[in-house]
């Protein structure tokens, strides 16, 4: 789907949109693109923890991640009995990246869903629905607790996250799908806006990789996930 496989610099990320207050059926959400990749998250808040939650006093941050059938060709089936494993491991993860971010003991006993709808897949889904997904998340803390920034109220910090490769001799920063099917070596990368790491999934899929390349990768990733925060604190004003 995208061409600048030959155009952009290996260091550079996918140009970046963010429209805020997409809907008006939630308090929060955003409308997130990278390149071609177009993510819809929303974040509802309800007045309720899981039962395990219950009585603690404290509240919960989960998310779900889902790819429309036509976001990606061929279409996507619905699969309307289960959810499948892909699809699992990246909401846990989108899930365990917001609430790394989060003092749910200040959010009270309250649960906030961040639901991430791709739209268009590119590459970089998870990534987007992570760094899209801190912003509608940032809102819904917001509507809940007026006046709430990032480093007073509930958020600690924002959280971003970005996918690195390895093709051939050559380390690239954002792999969109065109990268991503040619990559010897991917990584995605999470960290907070203070420059701390979340996670890291790193996959030698068609071959291995050394401590040298790791640092480079690590390097780019940072390089990333520094711009993604500026822009995400920009947007929220903050
Ligand atoms: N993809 C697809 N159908 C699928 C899974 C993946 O078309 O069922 C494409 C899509 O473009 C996606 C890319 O492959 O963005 C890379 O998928 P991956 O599982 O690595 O996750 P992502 O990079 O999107 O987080």
């Amino acid at each position: 789907m995208s061409t600048d496989f030959v155009t952009r610099p290996s260091d550079q990320i996918r140009e970046v949109k963010i429209e805020r207050g997409y809907l008006k059926s939630c308090p929060a959400s955003v409308l997130y693109s990278s390149g071609d990749t177009v993510v819809l998250c929303a974040a509802s808040v309800e007045p309720s923890v899981p039962p395990w939650l219950e009585g603690k006093g404290k509240g919960w941050v989960t998310a779900e991640y889902n790819m429309l059938p036509g976001s990606t060709s061929p279409r996507k089936r619905r699969d309307r009995s289960k959810v499948d494993g892909r699809t699992t491991e990246i909401q846990r993860l989108i899930g365990r990246s917001l609430r790394s971010i989060i003092d749910l003991n200040a959010l009270g006993e309250q649960m906030i869903t961040v639901d991430c709808d791709v739209l268009q897949a590119d590459g970089g889904t998870r990534t987007a629905s992570i760094t899209g997904g801190f912003i509608a998340l940032a809102d819904a803390v917001a509507s809940i607790i007026p006046g709430s920034t990032i480093g007073n109220g509930p958020l600690l910090d924002s959280v971003a996250a970005i996918s690195v490769g390895v093709i051939g001799d050559e380390l690239k920063l954002d792999l969109d799908y065109e990268l991503d099917s040619a990559a010897d070596v991917d990584m995605n990368v999470i960290m907070t806006g203070s420059g701390r790491f979340v996670e890291i999934q790193g996959t030698g899929e068609e071959a291995t990789f050394d401590d040298e390349q790791l640092a480079g990768l690590i390097r780019l990733a940072k390089k990333g996930i520094g711009e993604l925060t500026t822009m995400q604190r920009s947007v929220l004003g903050q």
